[in-house]
């Protein structure tokens, strides 16, 4: 019956009252992009970068090189959305030629925005490489830079991918507790938010992701999240911007129908996962959705959460 209800799973993201959720595929390069069309992804909600970095630990990929790589992920979308995160270096994703090797907390040091900030010349090639890559394709392009603080980080990229001459909406990753605190002011400069909410349960809960023994923090139906979520959304349903979730916390059924209620506008995840978030949402109206987010709200535990939030889905 499952298998049924999962094959009958198709068309666009929308609760069962017609309010659309676009449902987008992360993708970690081109081969990622069979499952992602498979699954009937709406276009591609986060195209992690960092794979083409990996092959030499001394510089950055030729502009051409890159040109060639984003094109395949920008042709698979034809008339579709597609948002590309630049370069996430660091952390989790450290790169010997721009990783900083001495830092005492690398979570908390130079990675993401801040590496590309303190390396202008790798970035202004990967932009450049993006705007020559979408030349003349019908395809929704828009980029997004990681681990945005606040507005001034918004404003640096977004005056790069001026600089650059991009022809794409800006956009910045909600990442950091400060970004979503003050989410208002960082939409002053860019024109959407996407939610990362791995790293966002991170720097939120101190709790590196990376670290099993502080798995129980890093859970997303932490009540805290929600309101960094809610938050966020919030700030841009009132300027009219979208706002993504492109984390982990996308990938689960329930919660993004929780997210959905919260304002979340699309969700992003692997591709494996959409035929679940599909079907599920295609169950709710989104009033339920509103009631489960409000009732996951008003508990103080993950598990408290996901269990009010379900019993309100399910009709109970
Ligand atoms: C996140 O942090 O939620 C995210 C989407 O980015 P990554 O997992 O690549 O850090
Ligand atoms: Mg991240």
């Amino acid at each position: 019956e499952r298998k049924a209800a999962l094959a009958a799973s198709t068309g666009p993201g929308q609760t069962s009252d017609g309010h659309m959720v676009p449902l987008l595929a992360n993708v970690g390069g081109p081969g990622d992009l069979p499952a992602a069309l498979e699954a009937g992804a709406e276009g591609v909600g986060l195209f992690r970068t960092e794979f083409l970095f990996l092959d030499d630990s001394k510089q950055a990929p030729a502009e051409d090189v890159q040109v060639e790589a984003y094109r395949k992920v920008l042709e698979a979308f034809p008339e579709g959305r597609v948002v590309v995160r630049v370069l996430d270096a660091g952390a989790d994703k450290p790169l010997d030629f721009l990783t900083p090797s001495d830092e005492p907390n690398p979570a908390l040091g130079v990675r993401g925005l801040r590496t590309l900030l303190e390396h202008p010349e790798v970035l202004r090639t990967q932009l450049r490489a993006l705007a020559r890559a979408a030349e003349g394709l019908p395809v929704y392009l828009e980029v997004m830079a990681p681990m945005v603080a606040d507005r001034q980080d918004a404003k640096a990229f977004a005056d790069a991918c001026r600089e650059a001459g991009l022809r794409a909406k800006f956009g910045a990753m909600v990442e950091i507790p400060s970004a979503a605190l003050r989410a208002r002011s960082i939409l002053e400069e860019v024109e959407f938010l996407s939610l990362g909410t791995n790293d966002l349960a991170q720097y939120t809960f101190a709790a590196d992701r990376q670290v099993g023994a502080v798995a129980r923090l890093q859970d997303p139906w932490q009540p805290a999240l929600l309101d960094l979520v809610a938050l966020s959304a919030e700030a841009a349903r009132a300027t009219g911007k979208s706002c993504g979730v492109c984390g982990e916390a996308a990938s689960d059924p329930v919660l993004a129908c929780v997210l959905t209620g919260l304002g979340v506008t699309s969700l992003s995840m692997g591709a494996a996962s959409i035929p679940y978030v599909r079907a599920q949402l295609a169950k709710v109206t989104l009033a339920q959705c509103e009631r489960a987010a409000a009732a996951a709200r008003a508990t103080d535990s993950a598990a408290e959460a996901r269990a009010a939030a379900s019993q309100v889905l399910s009709g109970e």
